[in-house]
């Protein structure tokens, strides 16, 4: 069993694989992003948000 969940901000739901199965979005570590070394999903993430509230 995998250790490594992640969590997809667009449904609210936890995940086990890289993309949400259920939206299909990439699912994003529930660690805070301020030092992390996945920083650059922040971006992504806020990318995607933007794009997310335009539909
Ligand atoms: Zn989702």
């Amino acid at each position: 069993m995998s250790r490594h969940i992640l969590y997809c901000k667009k449904c609210s739901e936890y995940t086990m694989s890289e993309k949400c199965s259920r939206c299909g979005s990439v699912a994003l570590s529930n660690k805070p992003a301020k030092y992390s070394p996945e920083d650059k999903w922040g971006k992504y993430r806020l990318k995607y948000k933007k794009e997310a509230e335009l539909q």
